[in-house]
């Protein structure tokens, strides 16, 4: 019997694993063609002051728009840059966009417009990141204080030593330093309290179900309390629902970022919500 069950069990293993190495096979030559082609594109989610809702910056997030296959998720394509080695060459150009259309903000007179930029757990561990970074900042002449990284949770308490290095140098070129994806990983909060951080994101899974779930409800005001006792600036992601936005601005979260508000958008579209200021919904 068991014999039978696991025969079963191998044969639907074997052909979703071929399937998935085909894609991800596929996904690696398309990828090399994107790089080659320019099909990368950044858009933007703006971050809302949860008191008056005004846009206080904003993040980017690459998309990759395939010709036939269509758009495909970061989150699927990401992880096979990494295996490749390309996720240099591509966060580079991520960093280098993003800080050029912060730059172009500023100048149209968005003076506090604060850019957050995501950077992944393998961008994280090359030692010349920090000096990268600095270079481009340099460069094209942005104030290091409107520019923010987001690491994921993850990332940071992977290899602590090498966190702490890292992060004292990006502190030392000047930038700010978010916590993404917050209370799905698993924090040290003694390490979390040595960090040089300046914000704490919450992650959605926690925010999709309020208020309505007790638990969650506890939880978020968990982690808003433990950001505030570490002085850090918190912001809730994936806020889809007035009633999460009400939720959330009642119990201090400084910022929220959302379907709500808006989609990522690409940067003719983020104009114009920067010219109404206000995001009224
Ligand atoms: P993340 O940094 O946590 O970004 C937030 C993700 O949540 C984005 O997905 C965004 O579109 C989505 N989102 C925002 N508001 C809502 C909402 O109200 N409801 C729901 N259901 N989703 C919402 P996206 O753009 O697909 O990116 C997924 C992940 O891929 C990002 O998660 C980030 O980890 C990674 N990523 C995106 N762009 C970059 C990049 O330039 N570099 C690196 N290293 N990673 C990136
Ligand atoms: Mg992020
Ligand atoms: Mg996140
Ligand atoms: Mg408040």
């Amino acid at each position: 019997h068991a014999k039978r069950q696991g025969r079963n069990i191998i044969c639907c293993y074997d052909e979703s694993m071929l399937a998935n190495t085909q894609r991800r096979m596929l996904l690696e030559v398309e990828l090399h063609k994107a790089l080659a082609e320019q099909q990368f594109r950044l858009h933007y989610q703006p971050r809302i002051n949860a008191d008056d809702k005004r846009i206080v910056g904003g993040e980017a997030l690459l998309r990759w728009q395939h010709p036939e296959i269509g758009l495909i998720s970061p989150d699927e394509f990401i992880p096979v840059l990494e295996e490749m080695g390309a996720i240099h060459e591509v966060g580079a150009w991520v960093m280098e966009v993003a800080c050029q259309q912060l730059k172009s903000w500023h100048d149209a007179g968005y003076t506090d417009f604060v850019m957050s930029v995501n950077l992944s757990a393998v961008q994280f561990r090359d030692i010349r990141l920090a000096e990268a970074i600095g270079e481009v900042i340099q460069r094209i002449g942005i104030n290091p204080e409107f520019l923010e990284v987001e690491l994921t949770e993850t990332a940071i308490m992977e290899d602590v030593s090498q966190t702490q290095t890292t992060l004292a140098l990006l502190k030392e070129i000047g930038v700010r330093i978010a916590v993404d994806d917050f209370g799905t990983g698993y924090s040290s909060l003694g390490y979390l309290r040595s960090f040089p951080l300046d914000t704490l994101k919450i992650d959605r899974t926690f925010v999709s179900e309020l208020p309505g779930s007790r638990e969650d409800r506890s939880l978020a005001l968990a982690i808003i309390a433990m950001a505030r006792s570490l002085h850090l600036r918190v912001v809730a992601e994936g806020i889809e629902t007035q009633a999460q936005a009400a939720f959330l601005q009642d119990q201090d979260c400084d910022e929220l970022q959302g379907f709500l508000y808006s989609r990522p958008i690409d940067d003719q579209a983020f104009d114009q919500l920067l010219r109404k200021g206000i995001i009224a919904v």
